[in-house]
């Protein structure tokens, strides 16, 4: 969504170069909506979604929490002005001694997926609480997650029981349905595996707390999308069918969600050109592609809406590319995209929907270009 803002700021100040605009009244409205839609869950951000410190302090003076995956990321937290108290190091993939900076930085919250994990975070950070991640199928997501993280229920408990064989305190149970989940439904049958993991555990006397149910809230692109609401109702009610009035704590990771349509990323045509004389489609070449930041165009994943100031003349579908000497850079092709016949180099497009998932994903230098730039206003 471009917001009046966001196009005030193009129009004074004519960033050149591709660029990316985040508006931060977006990203209140989108917290605000996450905390009325659910109100008992605690909001984690997934920080790699955009870790800009403005987007960061403005989240820490909001009261979120944070979702980090790497030491770096807990410093960028603890910057902003989050306590270690409101962090946790959500990534199940962790060097032993990146454990123990975090542990001395403070944090008590850890994710792992396996007895491997566990014996690590039980040397470097003794004592402190852990959930488990299990695996979800990523069924209907956009962007899904599946596979690498997590591991099966019965794992889970196994790995939930030896944490706590180990000195730790075994504290709940997590999983990601998948990012861009535009099904209200997904979490459903995560929480029906949870509760299990819930029930095996306090049979052996260990009683778990909490359920982190991840992120996966998608934001707007071409589709729609249901709202914030809509989920929190879904939610709400598969908690109530699996856990009745034992519903434990829970936490929300939101990335995409929190951060997706603020976002607007202003780029340029460089080129239009054809493969032949006879070919059926344009080739549209932007001064950004998958290495300026659009990498989840990857397999064509993310379609992003894409505004010229000629959408209103007739359109044509084309193939758009990127900039760089790549020939993996490419964003659409197998699935042409329609863009105004008019469209002339030299033109401004603005791509929507980019406030997740962009200036991180951009290269440092290759072929020369610079990473993405980032505005926040
Ligand atoms: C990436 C990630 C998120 C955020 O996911 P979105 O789909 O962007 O909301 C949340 N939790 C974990 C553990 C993640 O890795």
């Amino acid at each position: 969504m471009t917001t009046q803002r966001i196009r005030d700021f193009l129009a004074t100040r004519r960033p050149d170069g591709p660029c990316l605009v985040v508006d931060l009244d977006v990203v209140r409205d989108n917290f605000h909506a996450f905390r009325h839609s659910m109100p008992d869950s605690a909001i984690y951000y997934a920080v790699k979604a955009n870790p800009a410190p403005e987007v960061l302090r403005l989240l820490a003076s909001l009261g979120s929490n944070f979702d980090c995956a790497s030491v770096a990321e807990i410093e960028m937290a603890l910057e902003a002005g989050a306590t270690a108290a409101r962090i946790s190091f959500g990534n199940t993939i962790k060097k032993e001694r990146d454990i123990a900076r975090a542990h001395a930085l403070g944090i008590n919250l850890f994710a792992v997926d396996s007895h491997e994990e566990v014996e690590k975070i039980s040397r470097a950070a003794p004592g402190a609480r852990v959930f488990c991640r299990v695996l979800t199928d990523g069924e209907g997501a956009e962007w899904p997650l599946s596979r690498k993280f997590g591991c099966v229920p019965q794992m889970a408990v196994d790995v939930l029981v030896y944490a706590h064989q180990l000195g730790l305190e075994s504290y709940g149970v997590s999983f990601h349905v998948g990012s861009q989940m535009t099904k209200v439904d997904a979490w459903d049958s995560a929480l029906a595996d949870a509760k299990r993991v819930f029930v095996s555990l306090a049979k052996q006397g260990i009683h778990l707390q909490m359920v982190n149910m991840g992120g996966g809230f998608p934001t707007k692109y071409l589709r729609d999308i249901p709202s914030a609401e809509a989920y929190g109702k879904a939610i709400f009610a598969s908690l109530r069918a699996h856990f009745g009035n034992q519903i434990p704590h829970t936490i929300i990771e939101p990335g995409r969600g929190m951060v997706g349509n603020a976002g607007v990323i202003k780029a340029e045509v460089v080129l239009i050109s054809k493969k032949s004389d006879n070919d059926a489609a344009r080739w549209v070449f932007l001064d950004i592609g998958k290495f300026g930041g659009l990498a989840e165009t990857m397999d064509e994943a993310i379609r992003y809406p894409i505004r010229t100031e000629r959408d209103s003349d007739e359109m044509e579908p084309c193939v758009i590319a990127g900039p760089t000497c790549d020939s993996a850079d490419v964003l659409y092709e197998k699935n042409l995209y329609p863009l105004p016949v008019t469209l002339t180099i030299g033109d401004e497009v603005l791509i929507e929907g980019t406030g997740a998932y962009t200036t991180t994903y951009s290269a440092v230098a290759f072929n020369g270009f610079d990473p993405l730039k980032a505005y926040i206003i």
